[in-house]
């Protein structure tokens, strides 16, 4: 009983610390609107996967220019480099008898094609070595391709094309397919498909009785520049600015819905809520500019950002980033991550307060918690290799990634000293939600974002709320 009384105690003083803030931060979370959200998210996905460099990029890119231009901010778009980027207009795999494996999705960087060969059965298509057999057959592999693909063409029994299902793994990917590419090249000579795993099989059987399986690809493999589109709520001074930013293409280059078009729909709403609170008086202009970053293509466009402001990368305050707050496969928790770099102190203690302060009520998150680098996102162009970063600038830059999933199954670590993942039964440990739909052709609307919206809610609260602590 004692403790209870101290831990009442303690959140009162707690929450006799912020009432300065605490107006600001009632009307940022009254703003947010989870219709918008899933809208933008629809919207996104409709444009195709928003590879770097590609026609939906573009298309992306002028819809997020007007977009925050309607919220009466300052608008840039950057290119990256050129690279080969690779997009797919049409494509189908049938049975000779007609019937269609609906599922099939063509791996990244499949040169177009118009084949046709008896179907084959190779069980471990990376243990297997070719054969004179695989010639002009449409070998299908349960499993990855990986590294067989180069062992194929350089042995020269050239299969006429290559059918790859998800995992012979009954509660998974069911009824989609694991999305794959090729290497990053236009003269990839054998076009390659992902296939669910009932699709997978159906085509096992199909090839014990020797079936013919007619393939097409319309693909495009060209060099293109990435957009990135930055725009920015001037704060009063704006020397300084904080970044809150996301990876504006699919990653896998399917539709991408939780990975990553929630993550824009999050920067998208965070900026339409602050510019308008702050045009009618509501907050306060932020201390510090607040630049929203959708990248054309993940880590390459954040590099490249870096390179370009040189000097100026000094005056970046911190980086909010955004990977995946559409979804969550077993757990309702949203997480603040790089508690283990030292920098970090200040944002991620902020955030975490956020968390305490607003965990349980109505419109927000039951779990929260921060953890340690785990890698793999745009915040990670800012962060040395120490902490799994690119070690890009040897600038000690705040930079923190906020989502509700990772990856595609849980992963257990150890919480950092001096950190507790609060609402769990052990607060040293930790568990990372995953999405059951990660870089597959079910990462949808229908299965991620509009299944769950709150979570994007929850992200779009936090970080406003922290924002507005932070940067005052
Ligand atoms: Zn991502």
């Amino acid at each position: 009983m004692l403790n209870r009384f101290v831990l009442i105690l303690c959140l009162a003083a707690a929450g006799l610390q912020s009432p300065a803030t605490r107006p600001a931060e009632e009307a940022f979370a009254a703003g947010v609107a989870e219709a918008d959200l899933r809208r933008y998210v629809r919207e996104l996905v409709a444009f195709g996967p928003r590879m770097g460099g590609t026609p939906s990029n573009d298309k992306s890119a002028a819809y997020l220019s007007a977009y925050f231009k309607k919220q009466g901010l300052e608008v840039a778009v950057h290119e990256d480099p050129p690279a080969l980027a690779h997009w797919e207009t049409s494509w189908r795999v049938a049975l000779a008898d007609g019937s269609v494996i609906e599922s099939a999705w063509p791996f990244g960087f499949s040169a177009s094609a118009n084949v046709a060969g008896k179907l084959l059965l190779v069980p471990e298509l990376s243990k297997a070595t070719p054969s004179e057999e695989w010639k002009g057959r449409v070998i299908y592999t349960p499993g990855d391709v990986g590294r067989a693909y180069a062992a194929i063409v350089k042995s020269g029994h050239l299969p006429a094309a290559i059918l790859s299902s998800a995992p012979n793994d009954p509660t998974r990917y069911i009824d989609w397919s694991r999305l794959s590419s090729l290497r990053s090249a236009a003269d990839n000579p054998i076009p390659a498909f992902s296939v669910s795993y009932v699709d997978g099989r159906a085509l096992a059987s199909a090839a014990q009785a020797e079936r013919t399986v007619k393939v097409s690809l319309d693909a495009t493999i060209r060099e293109g520049k990435g957009k990135t589109v930055i725009a920015t709520l001037e704060g009063q001074d704006p020397s300084g600015y904080y970044l809150i930013s996301a990876h504006g293409d699919s990653d896998s280059g399917g539709p991408g819905a939780d990975d990553n078009a929630s993550g824009v729909a999050t920067v998208m709403e965070i900026a339409r809520v602050y510019a308008a609170l702050v045009r009618s008086g509501k907050i306060e202009r932020p201390k510090y500019s607040l630049r929203f970053a959708v990248w054309g293509a993940e880590y390459r466009s954040a590099r490249t950002f870096i390179e370009r402001e040189g000097e100026n990368l000094k005056n970046l305050k911190g980086v909010l980033n955004f990977d995946e707050t559409g979804t969550g496969a077993e757990r309702d928790a949203i997480y603040f991550e790089s508690n283990d770099v030292p920098w970090n102190e200040t944002l991620l203690r902020t955030l975490d307060s956020v968390g305490a302060d607003y965990a349980g009520r109505e419109g927000f998150w039951t779990e929260y918690t921060t953890n340690p680098s785990q890698g793999g996102t745009d915040s990670y162009a800012f962060l040395p290799k120490q902490y799994k970063g690119t070690g890009q600038t040897t600038l000690q830059i705040p930079s923190t990634t906020i989502y509700t999933a990772a990856w595609d199954k849980l992963a257990e670590i150890d919480q950092v000293p001096g950190w507790e993942s609060k609402g769990t039964p052990d607060p040293k440990k930790l568990k990372i939600d995953y999405s059951l739909y990660y870089h597959s052709s079910g990462d949808t609307p229908e299965n991620t974002t509009e299944r769950e919206p709150q979570n994007m809610v929850r992200a779009v609260k936090a970080t406003g709320i922290a924002l507005i602590r932070l940067n005052r």
